[in-house]
């Protein structure tokens, strides 16, 4: 824990952790949601769009460690089950039933805006001197997290310039 931090944020600790344990559950079930989809997946450009799902998979696994990082540190708890993930989801989980190529990216683009609006509301609530820690670290995320929606959106452009 640290102490000394938690004495000088000007926010509601409990509510933060929960919020991050949202965010936690969110980044777990991203990352099963492109490991399983880079599995499964088939259609033009199969090679490129797996290796961007595995680099994104790798990411949103990152995410959750920055994010338990920080949990601990506040004095919380990262969630211990798993079960735990879909009762406090906010993005929830799709599952990649159909592995068409253009179908699992717009899954995959649907999370991606959901994580960027749900990190955007965080950002907003908690306010850079609130807790700058804390703060940074979303900013870090959603940088990520932007950066995924246009990776997809770009294959995705892609695909349809072939389908033409
Ligand atoms: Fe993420
Ligand atoms: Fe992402
Ligand atoms: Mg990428």
């Amino acid at each position: 824990m640290g102490t000394k931090e938690i004495q000088l944020l000007k926010i509601d600790v409990k509510e933060l952790i929960s919020d991050l344990n949202k965010a936690l559950a969110d980044e777990w079930l991203a990352y099963y949601q492109y490991w399983v989809g880079s599995k499964v997946v088939k259609g033009p450009m199969r090679i490129q769009v797996q290796e961007e799902l595995e680099e994104h998979a790798a990411e949103e696994l990152k995410h959750a460690n920055m994010i338990a990082k920080r949990i601990n540190q506040l004095g919380g708890s990262p969630l211990l089950s798993p079960k735990e993930w879909f009762e406090v989801s906010d993005c929830g989980y799709e599952s990649p039933s159909d592995s068409n190529v253009s179908s699992i990216l717009i899954q995959n683009i649907k999370g991606e805006q959901c994580a960027i609006s749900y990190y955007h509301e965080m950002l907003e609530k908690i306010k850079l001197g609130n807790d700058p820690i804390t703060f940074n670290m979303i900013r870090k995320i959603m940088e990520d997290e932007v950066e995924h929606e246009q990776d997809l959106e770009d294959i995705l452009e892609d695909l349809q310039i072939m389908d033409k």
